[in-house]
Order: structure tokens, then C-alpha cells, then sequence
């Protein structure tokens, strides 16, 4: 497997196709922003003027887009791609949208004699730029076992979920829990802070104690605690908490189906709803520590 054809620059897409390029694959892009198009361009991708294009004779495609109705509009359809490919292409989906999608556009996919994966990710920004991610795969084991060299070149961990869409579930209980997670830590800050603590010390305290978690530890959400974080840069780059709170809707959606009782989960949506209601969208996040006072 050599030539791929990787749909969707952004955040994340942008640096994973930099490191398969790295590894040695023929990348063919395609973005709808000619400012991501280019930047992988110079990294030696082929930019394509079309995703079509972009897969013409491609052994394997990924795509890394926003939500679950990107991900239905490029394959899906009278306008989708997935009747372009050549029966038996690998067709890897490592944006985080909802199960049902995951699962329909596998069959469709399946019916064309194409296999496909639901492979979300985990491991942001930083470790999509470091080819340390971890790889969530839902699908079929053979094909995953295909993919398995495509992975290695971005990521560090490969879990096996189960079947269509179980990757999706298991990240989604995931960001769930970091949502949960991100908002907890940034409350925790704010109430040492506001009790004359330094934001520093404090974080070096819990994370050498039982509070310790990703979020403080990796990703800390208090300004100027930690270097080449999002934080520390005005929240720009990273996650946006746009998309953290299309991640806690897909929690919400799910627990709903099967009558799970999340209210955690719930009250981390509630705080997300409404700092993305203030315009805070496309800020990463860990902006979430402004609701608290954080500078
Ligand atoms: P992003 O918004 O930075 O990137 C998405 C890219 O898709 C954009 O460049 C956009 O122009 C492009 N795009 C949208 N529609 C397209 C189309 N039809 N054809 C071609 N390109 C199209 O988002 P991101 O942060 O890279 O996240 C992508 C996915 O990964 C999301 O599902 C997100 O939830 C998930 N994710 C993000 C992170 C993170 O830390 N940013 C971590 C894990 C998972």
C-alpha cells in the first residue's frame, strides 16, 4: 500500500499526512481551505483540485473531517465518492461523528465491495504532529491489520474496538470523560487562584497528587503554566471547543438511546453550550478556564 489519498488538512489531518509522507507514502490531498492545501504541499503531498481527484487510483484513503455530516457528504450520495473507488480501495475515517453515520456509511461502503474503518483519534494536536496518536478502530480485523502500517506512521497505540462504529463509541466514553475532565481542572485552578494560590505551584501539587489527569498534566488550561500548550497562546490551534461540544452532543445522543445516566456529562455539554453561545467556538478547549476567570 503506497498511494493515499487524505482528505481534510486541518489541525489534525495536517500534521498526520505530513507524517505519512515522512514514512514514505505518495500522499494526494485534498481541503477545502487552499491555505492547508498548500501547507501540506510543501511538506511534498500532490494537492488535488478535487477529493475525486485526490483518489483516483489510490490504494487507501483517510479522511479527517469536522463532523459527522462532512464525513456522509464526501462519501455518501449521488455526489460522494465512494462509487469513484476501485472495489477493494481501504477507506479510513478518523474524524469523531456519531455511530449511526459510521456504521452507514461503512455498509454503503461494504455493498461496493470497499472495506472501511471508523479509526478516531486521541492524543491532539500534539501528538498528531509527533506520530504518537492513538488509533480507536472500529471494523473489520482484516482490514485494520491493512491499515495497520498506515497507523504506525501516526500513531504509537492501534485498539481494536470491535465492529462498525465501536471506535466511535469508545471515543466518544473518551471525550466524554475529558470534557468532564478539562472543565473540572480549570474549576480546581480558578478556586486556588482566587484563593491566592499560583496557578504553577498549584498544578504541580495536583499533578503529584490524586488529582492528577491528562488535562493538568499535558494540556494544562491555565495561561502561562505550561510552554506550547494552547493555552499559552491565547487558546489558538488545538481543539476547537466547537468541536469538544459536537463530541459531548454525540455522548448526550448516545446515552439518550440507551438510557444511560450521564450527568456529569451533561453539566461539562452545559458549560461548553455556553461558552461556544459566547462566540468562543474556535478558540481550543482548554478556553474553557475563561468562564472561570482565567486571563
Ligand atoms: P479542523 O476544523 O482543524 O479541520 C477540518 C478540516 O476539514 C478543515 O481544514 C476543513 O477545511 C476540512 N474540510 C471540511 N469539509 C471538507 C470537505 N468536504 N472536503 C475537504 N476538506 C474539508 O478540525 P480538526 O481539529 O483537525 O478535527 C478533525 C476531526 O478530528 C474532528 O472530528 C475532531 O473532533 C477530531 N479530533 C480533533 C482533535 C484535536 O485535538 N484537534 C483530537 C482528536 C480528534
Amino acid at each position: 500500500m503506497k498511494r493515499i489519498a487524505f482528505i481534510g488538512l486541518g489541525n489534525m489531518g495536517g500534521p498526520m499526512a505530513a507524517n505519512l509522507i515522512k514514512k514514505g507514502f505518495e500522499l494526494s490531498v485534498f481541503d477545502l481551505s487552499s491555505e492547508a492545501m498548500e501547507r501540506l504541499a510543501q511538506t511534498g503531498a500532490h494537492p488535488a483540485a478535487s477529493a475525486r481527484e485526490a483518489m483516483a487510483g489510490c490504494d487507501a484513503v483517510v479522511s479527517m473531517l469536522p463532523t459527522g455530516r462532512h464525513v456522509d457528504a464526501l462519501y455518501c450520495g449521488s455526489e460522494g465518492v465512494l462509487t469513484a473507488l476501485t472495489a477493494g480501495t481501504l477507506v479510513i475515517d478518523c474524524s469523531t461523528i456519531d455511530t449511526a453515520t459510521a456504521r452507514r456509511v461503512a455498509s454503503e461502503a461494504a455493498a461496493l465491495g470497499l472495506p472501511m474503518l471508523d479509526a478516531p483519534v486521541s492524543g491532539g494536536t500534539g501528538g498528531a504532529t509527533a506520530g504518537t496518536l492513538t488509533f480507536i478502530v472500529g471494523g473489520e480485523r482484516e482490514a485494520l491489520e491493512r491499515a495497520r502500517p498506515l497507523f504506525e506512521a501516526m500513531g504509537s497505540n492501534i485498539f481494536h474496538a470491535g465492529g462498525h462504529g465501536a471506535g466511535q463509541m469508545a471515543k466518544i466514553c473518551n471525550n466524554m470523560l475529558l470534557g468532564i475532565l478539562m472543565a473540572g481542572t480549570a474549576e480546581a485552578l480558578a478556586l486556588g487562584v482566587k484563593n491566592g494560590l499560583d496557578p504553577g505551584v498549584l498544578s504541580e501539587i495536583m499533578t503529584r497528587s490524586s488529582g492528577r489527569n491528562w488535562a493538568l498534566e499535558l494540556y494544562n488550561p491555565w495561561p502561562a503554566v505550561m510552554p506550547g500548550v494552547p493555552a499559552s497562546r491565547g487558546y489558538q490551534g488545538g481543539f476547537m471547543s466547537a468541536l469538544m461540544l459536537k463530541d459531548l452532543g454525540l455522548a448526550e445522543e448516545a446515552a439518550n438511546l440507551c438510557e444511560a445516566n450521564i450527568p456529569m456529562g451533561r453539566q461539562a455539554t452545559a458549560l461548553y453550550r455556553a461558552h461556544v453561545d459566547d462566540g468562543q467556538g474556535p478558540l481550543d478547549f482548554s478556553s474553557i478556564a475563561r468562564r472561570y476567570g482565567a486571563p
